[in-house]
C-alpha cells in the first residue's frame, strides 16, 4: 500500500502510535489503549460501498469498506476507483484518532471489477500451468493494478480444493489435490510483496477456510462431511502454505464441517488456524457469513457472539452493519463477548494496517494507476493463458495449425466473446456475455496470428462452412456464472447450441478442433471420438491471443490437467479420487 508519502512523523507525532520509528506492536498497544468501545467495534466492522457513505465512516468509526461481488460497480475507471477510495479514506482520517480504513475487493483473476484491467485466467487455468513462479508474478501484477486504484486488500487467493465438478466455484480452485493450491499459494507473496509496506503491496486473503471445495454433492455453501484426519489431509495444506507465506487475512467459508457452520467453529478458527498454525493476521467473515450460525436468516445476537468468540475478527456485514455494531456492543456489555476478545480482534486488524503503511501513506499512489491494463500485464496474462492450455486430443496431428495458406473456419458462442472467455467475477459478480471490457477474443487472436497469410471466416453457429476449409475451430463450452448459481447438480454436458454448431462443422467433412472454454471439465466422452482435436482453454480472461498461440504452435502446449476429467457425469465426485476410470487423469496433457 504505497500511498502519498507524508513528511516523517517522528518529530511531530503527538502519540506513540503515530511514530513510524516505533515497532508495530508498540504502536498497536498504544493505539488500542486510546480507543473507546465504539472505536473498537468500528474496527471489527466492514460494510459494503453501496450501503456506506463517507460520512458513515467518520460517524461510526468504520474500520473497513468493501466493494463486493454482489453489488454493481458505480465507478468504472481506474481513476474513478482511486477517487472513491480516497474519499472514504479521508473520512476515516477525519476521526479523532485518524485510523485509516482498509478497503477490500475481489481481484480474483486480475482487478476484475475495473473496466480495462488485465483479466488473467481463473485459478483452474493457473493450476494447469503448475508454475508457482508464474502465479507469483501474476500476484505482483494484480497488486500493482489494485494499488493503482487505492485498494489495500484483495479477497484472494481462493485456496479451495475442488473435489466435485458440480460445484459452481470449481474454477476458483487451482486443483483437486492439496499440493496444487499449496504450491500456487505463491500468489500470496506476489500480492503482498516482499514486505507489506513495500511498493504496491496489497493484503492477500486465503479463502475460504476450510473445506469449501469438499461439500456433499458439490453444493455451494454446503456441508463437508469428512473425518478430521481427512479434512486436515485434503483441505488444510493450502492454508498452511499461505500462513507460512505470511498471508495477512483469512476468510471463513460459508460451508459447514459435519453440520457445524465454519463461521462459528472455534476449534477450527482459533485452535487450529490461530494457535496451531500460528496465523497472526486477522480473520474476516464472508458476506453475511455469520448470519446462519443459529440456523435462521438475519443477524442475531447468537450469530454475533458465536462468530466473534470463535475467532472472527472482522465481520463483513454489507448492508446491516449498524445492526451488527448494536448487537456486538450489547454482547460486550453483557459480558458474553469479552473485552479481551475484542481487543485481540482489534489488535490483529490494526497490526495489518500499520504493516501496510496505511498510517503513513493512506491515499492512492497514482503512479500505479497507469498499470491498470498495461501492455506488460497483458503480455504476462497472454503467457499465462498459453501455459494453461491443455491439449486433450490431437488425432492425425491436426495441431499445431499451419499459420499460412488456405481457409480456416471459426465458430462457437465463445469464439468472439470477451465476457464468455473471462467467466464469472468479471466487471460484475456473475459475469456477462459480450464486450464487457477491452481484450482480445480467441477469434481475434486467431486472426492476429495468421494475418493475411490465411483466410479466417467466422460464424457463431457454424453456418456457411463448406468443404473448402482446411480446418474448423469450434470454441464452445460454458457461459459466465459465479458461486451457487454455477452449481450443476443435473449434468455438465455441452448445451444444444454447442452440439449443433459442432455437428454443422463436422457435416462439412473438414477436420474439427474443439476448444472448450469452461470453468471445469465437461461431460464430453460421447462426442470426443468425432472431434479431431480438443483443447481445454479454461477461462482465459482478456488475453485470448494465448489460446491462438498454442493452437498455431507459437507456444508449445505444456498445460496439464489440474483435475481429473470425468468419463461420465455419474462419476461425480470424481475429484475425490475413489479409483474410478476417468476419461483423462489429473496431470494429463499432450505436448
Ligand atoms: C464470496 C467471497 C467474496 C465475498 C465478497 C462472497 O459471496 O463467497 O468469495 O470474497 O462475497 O465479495
Amino acid at each position: 500500500a504505497a500511498g502519498l508519502v507524508m513528511p516523517p512523523a517522528t518529530a511531530t507525532a503527538a502519540f506513540p502510535y503515530q511514530d513510524p520509528a516505533l515497532p508495530v506492536p508498540v504502536r498497536v498497544a498504544d493505539l488500542v489503549s486510546r480507543m473507546s468501545l465504539e472505536e473498537k467495534l468500528g474496527q471489527m466492522t466492514q460494510g459494503e460501498r453501496a450501503s456506506v457513505s463517507a460520512a458513515d465512516v467518520t460517524a461510526y468509526r468504520l474500520g473497513s469498506v468493501l466493494s463486493g461481488g454482489g453489488s454493481a460497480p458505480q465507478v468504472n475507471t481506474a481513476a474513478g476507483w482511486a477517487d472513491m477510495y480516497d474519499g472514504y479514506q479521508k473520512a476515516a482520517l477525519a476521526t479523532p484518532l485518524g485510523i485509516p480504513l482498509v478497503y477490500g475487493v475481489d481481484a480474483v483473476h486480475g482487478h476484475n471489477n475495473v473496466a480495462g484491467a488485465t483479466i488473467f485466467p481463473h485459478n483452474i487455468g493457473l493450476g494447469a500451468t503448475r508454475d508457482p513462479g508464474l502465479a507469483e508474478r501474476i500476484g505482483r501484477a494484480v497488486a500493482e493494478e489494485v494499488s493503482g486504484t487505492g485498494i489495500d486488500w484483495n479477497f484472494a487467493p481462493c485456496l479451495c480444493v475442488a473435489r466435485d465438478d458440480r460445484w459452481g466455484r470449481t474454477y476458483e480452485s487451482f486443483g483437486e489435490t492439496p499440493d496444487l493450491p499449496a504450491s500456487m499459494a505463491s500468489i500470496v507473496t506476489g500480492l503482498q510483496g516482499e514486505t507489506l509496506d513495500g511498493p504496491a503491496s496489497v493484503l492477500a486473503t486465503a479463502k475460504h477456510y476450510v473445506g469449501d471445495g469438499g461439500t456433499a454433492g458439490g453444493a455451494d455453501q454446503g456441508d463437508t462431511r469428512l473425518s478430521e484426519a481427512d479434512l486436515r489431509a485434503v483441505h488444510l495444506p493450502p492454508f498452511e502454505a499461505a500462513v507460512r507465506r505470511g498471508v495477512g487475512s483469512v476468510m471463513i467459508s460459508f460451508s459447514r464441517w459435519n453440520g457445524v457452520k465454519l463461521h462459528g467453529h472455534r476449534y477450527l478458527i482459533t485452535t487450529v488456524l490461530k494457535e496451531e498454525l500460528g496465523f497472526g493476521g486477522f480473520v474476516v467473515s464472508d458476506w453475511n457469513g455469520i448470519d446462519q450460525i443459529d440456523g435462521l436468516r438475519g443477524t442475531s445476537a447468537l450469530d454475533v457472539r458465536t462468530a466473534v468468540n470463535a475467532g472472527v475478527d472482522m465481520v463483513m456485514v454489507p448492508v446491516e452493519w449498524r445492526r451488527f455494531i448494536d448487537l456486538l456492543r450489547a454482547e460486550v456489555r453483557a459480558g458474553r463477548v469479552s473485552t479481551a476478545r475484542v481487543d485481540d480482534a482489534v489488535r490483529r486488524v490494526l497490526t495489518k494496517k500499520f504493516e501496510l503503511g496505511l498510517f503513513e501513506r493512506p491515499l492512492t499512489d497514482r503512479s500505479y494507476t497507469a498499470s491498470v491494463g498495461s501492455a506488460a500485464h497483458r503480455a504476462l496474462a497472454r503467457e499465462a493463458v498459453a501455459k494453461s492450455q491443455v491439449v486433450l486430443k490431437n488425432a492425425g496431428g491436426v495441431l499445431p495449425l499451419a499459420r499460412t495458406g488456405g481457409r480456416i473456419f471459426v465458430a462457437g458462442k465463445n469464439a468472439d466473446d470477451i465476457g464468455n472467455q473471462s467467466g464469472g467475477w468479471t466487471i460484475t459478480w456473475q459475469g456477462l456475455s459480450g464486450a464487457v471490457t477491452p481484450g482480445t477474443t480467441i477469434l481475434q487472436g486467431i486472426r492476429n496470428t495468421v494475418g493475411s497469410a490465411a483466410t479466417v471466416t467466422y460464424s457463431s453457429d457454424g453456418s456457411g462452412i463448406d468443404g473448402s476449409y482446411r480446418v474448423a475451430v469450434a470454441v464452445v463450452g460454458e457461459t459466465p456464472y459465479a458461486e451457487t448459481r454455477g452449481d450443476r447438480p443435473g449434468g455438465l454436458a455441452l448445451d444444444a447450441a454447442d452440439l449443433s454448431t459442432i455437428a454443422t462443422l463436422r457435416a462439412s467433412g473438414v477436420p474439427v478442433v474443439v476448444v472448450l472454454v469452461s470453468g471445469r471439465p465437461l461431460d464430453i466422452a460421447a462426442e470426443l471420438p468425432g472431434w479431431n482435436a480438443a483443447v481445454a482453454a479454461w477461462l482465459p480472461g482478456t488475453e485470448g491471443q494465448g489460446v491462438a498461440d498454442v493452437l498455431f504452435g507459437v507456444v508449445p502446449p505444456t498445460g496439464r490437467l489440474p483435475m481429473t476429467w470425468m468419463r461420465s457425469f455419474s462419476q461425480q465426485p470424481i475429484n475425490a479420487g475413489d479409483g474410478q476410470t476417468p476419461l483423462f487423469a489429473q496431470g494429463y496433457g499432450l505436448t
